[in-house]
């Protein structure tokens, strides 16, 4: 039987009384079932009574010093005597007490005992001999927070997860860390820590409990859920798992995807690191699609053609294959569009003209599947040697960057560059003189999706297509890679336009469950 009041610990940290308050109301409206107060956060001395009259549900009571990651101001033995009123005052089942501390505040009633252990700084050398003397202490839950500086150190802390022998919830901080949070939970943890309220820095890396409404089902996770994950940095701003989140959702997945924040050149050891998950499949973003490519054992053609994979599917033995669907995303979205433009829907390539900007990973993808098809591809880049390299592999035409104004003719403008991209969103790869009626311009850049390139292209009368649809594209292809199933693509452009507004971000779940509903 689980020991825990939910799997959810919905942490309210707040300076004052009244705010505390009504974000305990708050919480228990929007479902909370298990509240820790944070009472180190509160400016002054902590008020019980004003508190207790909200109790609607579990509460959990800490107060944290500095080196535990808290904002705990006074002397130890004041901490000590609020946590033994806290105790003692009836509002809260629970108690977390420090390692250091808990042999010396006794238990009391049925108040149960989460002992801890954080480290802001790093994952310690001896953690497990930390873990041992922990296990020796009378905790209901031991609780492990601590810092990961390398995947590695994911590594070592999950381990710790997968052996416990007492309920424990053990994970790294840090950006580094967040899937760990997560993947406790499927080696056992009791529950998931996330914030009320996340503009108040309660944790480094702690997730927000709406996150849990709008991106991550952890509600569902058990031993047997599947892994999928993001490799790349910086991570934290994309789109990925919200959308491939609610699209294995909807295809009734026991899965999660998860962001890895991995620094670059430390893509192989982040895979090591996450073996024994094992994660079954990534995807992969800037800085490591070369890397991605180099470490799978096979891959699909198109990733030796474009020395880059966005793809990593993990093979039962281990190792990898690679694939590298925004080669196939990017073609699919410029053949579609001609296509549907096109007399008889049939394109002769042979009679397209495209100028690639950018010399990149995209432009890759983009210039070898045009030129697969027999398009006539020119490139012009910012840096002029990487712009030749790729249009000697390919023997196609290179302009001086400065002269990509002058190509002509052009039919087709396909931007690779991230300039437009937020935050640089008035900023355009070409001058709007380019843009004239009857040109097609494909902007590859999706944060925003109306770039300033995409509204000129737009009030210039050109055909347009956005990095929105090559995003659904590639990310549809992932998931067919990752589960065999074939997504519903138009759902799945609705859900990063839902998840990219900023107006929509929380996704209704009620609106999704009839859509998936009616998708049956
Ligand atoms: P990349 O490998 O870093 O290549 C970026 C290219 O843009 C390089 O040629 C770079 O030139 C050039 N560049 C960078 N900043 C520039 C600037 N200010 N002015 C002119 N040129 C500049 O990146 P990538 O993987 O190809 O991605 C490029 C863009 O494609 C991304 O920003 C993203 O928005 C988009 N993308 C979209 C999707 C999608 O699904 N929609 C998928 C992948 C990529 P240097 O060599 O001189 O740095």
């Amino acid at each position: 039987m689980s020991v825990a009041p939910d799997r959810v610990c919905v942490v309210v940290g707040r300076t004052r009384h009244k705010m505390v308050q009504a974000e305990i109301q708050e919480a228990f409206k929007r479902g909370a079932a298990f509240i820790e107060l944070r009472l180190d956060f509160l400016a002054r001395a902590v008020d019980f009574k004003r508190l207790a009259p909200l109790k609607q549900c579990a509460w959990l009571a800490s107060i944290r010093r500095p080196q535990d990651g808290g904002r705990w101001p006074g002397k130890e033995d004041d901490r000590q005597m609020i946590l033994r009123q806290a105790i003692i005052s009836g509002a809260f089942e629970w108690i977390d007490l420090e390692t250091d501390v808990a042999n010396t505040i006794r238990r009391y009633g049925t108040v149960k005992r989460i002992i801890s252990y954080h480290n802001m700084t790093e994952t310690p050398a001896d953690l497990d001999q930390i873990y041992e003397r922990m296990l020796a202490q009378d905790a209901d839950v031991i609780k492990i927070a601590v810092m990961a500086q390398h995947p590695r150190d994911n590594e070592r802390v999950l381990e710790l997860q997968r052996r416990a022998t007492k309920p424990t919830i053990a994970f790294c901080m840090g950006e580094i860390g967040f899937p760990t949070r997560f993947l406790s939970l499927k080696y056992g943890a009791p529950w998931i820590y996330a914030a009320f309220n996340k503009e108040r820095g309660v944790a480094p890396g702690l997730p927000a409990v709406e996150d849990f409404k709008t991106t991550y089902p952890v509600r569902s996770i058990n031993a047997d859920t599947k892994v999928f994950g993001l490799l790349g940095d910086p991570v934290s701003h994309s789109f990925g798992p919200v959308l491939h989140n609610h699209t294995l959702g909807r295809l009734k997945q026991n899965a999660i995807y998860l962001p890895f924040r991995v620094p670059k050149g430390q893509l192989e050891e982040a895979v090591k690191a996450f073996e024994r998950v094992p994660v079954s499949g990534y995807s992969v973003t800037i800085p490591h699609k070369e890397a991605a490519a180099a470490l799978a054992k096979e891959a699909e053609p198109n990733v030796q053609l474009c020395g880059a994979a966005n793809t990593l599917i993990r093979r039962d033995d281990g190792t990898f294959f690679a694939a590298n669907t925004d080669f196939t995303a990017s073609f699919e979205s410029i053949v579609e569009h001609l296509k549907a433009r096109a007399e008889g829907g049939i394109v002769d390539f042979n009679s397209v003209f495209v100028l690639v900007l950018g010399a990149g990973g995209a432009a890759r993808a983009v210039a070898h599947g045009l030129h697969k098809a027999g398009a006539h591809v020119t490139i012009a880049a910012r840096t002029q040697e990487r712009a030749a390299k790729l249009a000697a592999e390919i023997e196609c035409k290179v302009v001086d960057w400065h002269a990509r104004h002058n190509v002509l003719p052009c039919e087709v403008l396909v931007n690779c560059t991230p300039v437009g991209m937020h935050p640089n969103t008035d900023e355009s790869p070409i001058h709007v003189s380019f843009l004239r009626p009857g040109l097609t311009v494909f902007d590859t850049v999706y944060t925003p999706e109306n770039t300033k390139l995409i509204n000129e292209a737009r009030s210039r009368g050109c055909d347009l297509i956005t990095g929105v649809d090559m995003f659904v594209r590639q990310a549809a292809e992932q998931v067919k890679l990752f589960t065999g199933q074939t997504p519903n693509v138009d759902k799945m452009r609705e859900i990063l336009r839902k998840a990219m507004s900023p107006l929509t971000r929380a996704l209704d779940d009620e609106t999704d469950d009839a859509d998936a509903a009616a998708d049956e």
